[in-house]
């Protein structure tokens, strides 16, 4: 079909219209407005506006942080940060006066991968005249409440690296704008010790911010630790509008916000520049009202603003051009370290803050207190990894291997890095990017895993009769026994590895265990000490049990117990072979579990006694270690804990309380959701049947339980084992009912008569107790609203509550929220399941399945999880309490494979030399084959422990048998800065609460170990 044209006008007719703009464009023509961007001189009694242009990009939230850089699902949330940092970098070039401020290296480092080499030079040159700089400058911007202080050191490390090698670029100013709550551990550890200046942060407390704000002390000296006091301090901002948005109406995202321009040709219609100025400089002295001095800081953009930077720049140039024609107001484009350094300048006496910003609320029944413990299970995995890469990096370094020459813990590296972020490990990311989060955590997983399983079969098979390498035969103070002799492992096949031995299930030793194979089990100890630990593994009901032998072929006792039905459906067709392991230092010991073959010696698995406690049983007792703990048998409820070392007895008992979820649409309600915590009350849907509740009685050599049942979904047992010191609580939660339409939040609770009265303490990221008092903040009054999440506090290793004589704690194997309502009573949450959306923005409600799907015909989530309960005085209980943290953070590797006969296998340790019972060798990464990142943590704080809080001296050496140290340079936390080129000696002390680093230069595998110093 012939297309049809368009009429179209006389060619004279349009001559002439053109002729006649022409004459009107004429009549008004004016020169061309060469805007003036350059800073002015400070003046007296000008205030000076720092605008800090920035964007806040999420490493995954509502979509996930690869549809954040490339812009898909613009169906979810329009954002592409690649083009933001496409279009920053291009728009910077036009004008050297402007500036910018970049955050989320996981991101950036993207860009970066992508860009051209001639965006690279023009990024490189940007940097260089500081207009393009970087604050925090971590993986991302890592969470402070439920982030564990090794995840938040290693993604910082990590984006601090890739500054460093791409940039020579060093981060001065934290960073923290959007996490919810703001924690000790981040001022003088994540602060202070990374070298930053200052700080700044966007939410604090909607009562502290206004009394703040009255008292013009958004800007304070913040030095929240116990043990270091003000020797750690940060100059720390806290914004006042509570966020971290520009004035309002000064945002020139066009997608984003409905800001007019600043239109300044009076020949068109709304010209508006005397009203923008004037609007401008009202917001400004406004700000200026809430802070100390005559510098304010204005941060110019949001979430994934700036894809146009073009028009953010266009109306800021213009906006300084004008401002500044106002002697009241100097406005120039500025960046976080020329801010802070005007106001160390301007000679101010900032007020001083010493406790933490937790529990934060933006009203008066809103408590961000339940992300501390929404997605249990995402914060168990991303605990267990974080773990996981840090034994992966051992035995890169034994196998020779590094990050230069092997990208096989890259992936784990990055999962982990992003999952600190403070959407991801809080819990407050929607379905789908959880589920993500858990596939990038699986995939790195599975390198690191089979690092680890290529280096056991590496190191097992190497000749024991010399210290060869950097793993050798444990010294003669551990383990080495008369008659034993060290060589190669029988075997030589693959190591497998089970993921799911929390929960009972491998199907390589259920499966060897039904056939009657034997296997041999290599389990790693990524502690740097000895460790007497447990071994639990699932075996398919046999009709004789195994028995097992030590590396050095001696019989060990073990023992086999029916699994409690709740842990798995097909429980009857599965046994737990429990059996004691010592394992040296970073190190490897291997067990047999035989079932043919047997030496004359074998001593066959026990079997546990199992038996219901009867009603009319006033007193059934379980103990082992140092615990000893009863229950009454008509109740079913425990009684009392005591500790049978120091024969101290306390009144006792254990039980779950169900929250219910408010829901509250209403337009100012506030619901329970993914980040806030809100309970109307408690349910009482815990079918305890005539008797109370369901007792069993399970005893053994190995270990002792009594097994709860609390209702269908919902399960404790609690253990004690004969080589342990504190009592292992394993609860089972879920899936949580809703059928009744209700929202369930679910805590353990332990009611104790320790005499603690209002007082308990929570740990900051791991580091430091810190005091906590009901109802009471320390620098405001607090109205109690809320009076059950409005106590709420994070946990990430533990809860303590103490009196005079005794001190009693639980120790987390996650991160989770918890109080004490009750003098003696330690409560944390364990599970969440919430039909309703609290309207932070995620918008969707945390209603986690078994399929990882919402509103989805599948069962609710279950979630199992290992606390420890520890009760002694003070001083036995602080060191108990800090070995069981230090044993959580590092759990057990444990590898299996096949073995036909066993074969004598010396226990081996990657530390030659007695390494501090209070130190925590908590980083030890091959940066490449001459170079190791290490970071030696005290474990305790000042004050603690008279034993514990001592400070540790620690030869280096030892920790790098075999090979010769030929230099120590000591580094900041993130090794992007040096403290001393050249220790001179390898004795290094570190003091309570201290992390200490180095950069470790050494040699190849030498016959013996030996120091250049
Ligand atoms: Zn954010």
């Amino acid at each position: 079909m012939m297309a049809v044209e368009a009429p179209r006008k006389s060619f004279a007719a349009a001559l002439g219209l053109l002729a006649l703009l022409a004459l009107l464009h004429n009549a008004v023509a004016k020169d061309p407005v060469c805007y003036d961007t350059a800073p002015k001189p400070r003046q007296a009694g000008v205030l000076n506006v720092h605008l800090v242009c920035h964007t806040h990009d999420d490493v995954g939230w509502l979509k996930n942080v690869d549809e954040y850089f490339v812009g898909s699902r613009q169906d979810i949330y329009k954002a592409g940060v690649g083009y933001i940092i496409d279009s920053v970098v291009q728009n910077l070039q036009e004008n050297p006066d402007r500036t910018f401020v970049y955050v989320e290296m996981a991101f950036f480092s993207r860009w970066w991968d992508e860009a051209s080499e001639k965006q690279r030079e023009a990024a490189r040159t940007l940097v260089k005249n500081k207009q393009l700089t970087f604050a925090n400058g971590g993986w991302c911007m890592h969470d402070e409440a439920a982030a564990h202080f090794v995840g938040m050191i290693d993604q910082t490390t990590r984006g601090h690296r890739f500054l460093m090698e791409n940039f020579g670029y060093v981060p001065k100013t934290g960073w923290q704008l959007d996490p919810f709550g703001h924690s000790a551990t981040q001022a003088y550890l994540l602060g202070h010790d990374l070298g930053f200046d200052a700080m700044v942060l966007g939410r604090s407390d909607h009562v502290d911010l206004e009394k703040r704000k009255l008292e013009k002390g958004m800007e304070m000296l913040w030095s929240p630790s116990v043990t270091f006091g003000e020797s750690k301090t940060i100059l720390t901002q806290i914004r006042p509008d509570g966020n971290y948005q520009p004035p309002p109406c000064f945002c020139f995202d066009f997608e984003k916000c409905k800001c007019d321009p600043f239109q300044d040709d009076e020949n068109l219609e709304d010209y508006n520049v005397e009203q923008r100025v004037e609007e401008f400089i009202e917001q400004a002295i406004l700000y200026n009202n809430t802070v100390l001095g005559d510098d304010i800081l204005f941060l110019m953009g949001s979430d994934f603003q700036w894809e146009n930077a073009h028009v953010w720049y266009k109306n800021l140039d213009k906006l300084i051009h004008y401002v500044n024609k106002d002697p009241r107001v100097n406005v120039f484009y500025s960046t976080p370290e020329d801010y802070f350094q005007a106001k160390r300048n301007s000679n101010i006496t900032f007020p001083r803050k010493t406790d933490d910003f937790f529990p934060y609320s933006d009203g008066w029944h809103s408590y961000w207190t339940g992300y501390f413990t929404s997605r249990p299970t995402s914060k168990h995995y991303a605990y267990i990894m974080t773990s996981l890469l840090q034994s992966a990096r051992q035995f890169e370094y034994y196998q020779g291997r590094s990050l230069k020459d092997s990208d096989a813990l890259l992936n784990l590296e990055n999962a982990v890095g992003i999952v600190m972020h403070h959407d991801a490990i809080t819990g407050t990311e929607r379905q789908a990017v959880a589920d993500d989060y858990a596939f990038r955590l699986h995939r790195g997983s599975v390198s690191a895993v089979s690092v680890i399983n290529e280096g056991l079969k590496q190191v097992l098979s190497r000749s024991g009769e010399a210290p060869v390498g950097a793993i050798v035969p444990a010294g003669p103070e551990i383990l080495t026994r008369p008659g034993s002799s060290a060589h190669a492992a029988s075997s030589g096949a693959d190591f497998v590895q089970c993921p799911l031995l929390n929960v009972s299930s491998c199907a390589f030793t259920e499966d060897s265990s039904k056939a009657g194979q034997n296997f041999q089990v290599a389990v790693y100890n990524n502690m740097a000490q000895t460790r007497t630990d447990h071994v639990h593994v699932p075996i398919g009901r046999t009709s004789s049990p195994p028995a097992v032998f030590d590396g050095e072929l001696k019989p060990l006792v073990s023992q086999i117990t029916d699994l409690d039905p709740s842990v798995r459906s097909d429980a009857s067709q599965v046994q737990d072979l429990a059996f004691a392991v010592v394992v040296p230092p970073k190190g490897v010991a291997v067990y047999y579990v035989m079932y043919q073959n047997l030496p004359q010696n074998a001593v066959p698995a026990q079997m546990s006694k199992i038996r219901q406690v009867l009603a009319n049983e006033p007193v059934a007792k379980i103990s082992g270690g140092d615990l000893a703990m009863t229950f009454d048998g008509a109740s079913g409820a425990m009684t009392s804990i005591e500790n049978t070392k120091i024969g101290t007895s306390v009144n006792s008992s254990i039980g779950f309380v169900v929250y219910n979820s408010t829901v509250d649409n209403s337009d100012d309600g506030q619901s329970s959701g993914a980040y806030i915590f809100r309970p109307s009350g408690t349910l009482d849907v815990l079918n305890r049947g005539a008797r109370g509740l369901n007792l069993t009685m399970v005893s053994g050599p190995v270990f002792s339980e009594m097994r709860q049942t609390f209702s269908s979904w919902l399960s404790l047992s609690t253990r004690v084992y004969e080589a342990k010191a504190w009592a292992d609580l394993k609860w089972r939660a879920g899936p949580l009912p809703i059928g009744d339409g209700l929202g369930k939040e679910v805590s353990l609770r332990i009611s104790s008569a320790v005499q603690s009265g209002k007082e308990f303490y929570t740990d900051s990221n791991g580091r430091e107790m810190l005091k906590r008092k009901l109802n009471y903040r320390p620098t405001w009054n607090l109205e109690v609203s809320e009076p059950v999440a409005g106590n709420y506090y994070p946990l990430t290793a533990a809860l303590s509550v103490s009196d005079e004589s005794s001190e009693m704690a639980v120790v987390l194997d996650r991160a989770c929220g918890g109080t004490s309502l009750k003098s003696g009573d330690l409560e944390f949450m364990v599970h969440r399941r919430i039909l309703a959306d609290d309207g932070r923005g995620v918008g969707e409600p945390l209603n986690e399945t078994e399929c990882g799907c919402t509103n989805c015909d599948c069962a609710g989530l279950r979630v199992a999880g290992t606390t420890s309960l520890v009760f002694g005085t003070a001083e036995e209980s602080a060191q108990a309490r800090r070995r069981a943290q230090a044993i959580k953070e590092a759990p057990l590797v444990a590898a299996f494979r096949p073995v036909d006969a066993m074969e004598a296998v010396k226990p081996l340790s990657g530390i030659q030399g007695k390494f501090p019972d209070n130190l925590s060798l908590m980083t030890f990464h091959a940066l490449d084959s001459s170079t190791v990142l290490l970071r030696l943590a005290h474990m305790f704080q000042a004050g603690e422990s008279a034993v514990g809080s001592k400070p540790a001296t620690v030869d280096i050496s030892t920790l790098f048998p075999g090979r010769k140290i030929e230099g120590v340079q000591e580094v900041s936390l993130s090794s992007n800065r040096v403290l001393n080129p050249d220790l001179g000696t390898t004795e290094v002390t570190v003091s309570a609460m201290q992390i200490r680093t180095f950069l470790v230069k050494h040699g190849g595998a030498q016959g013996a170990a030996t120091a250049a110093y």
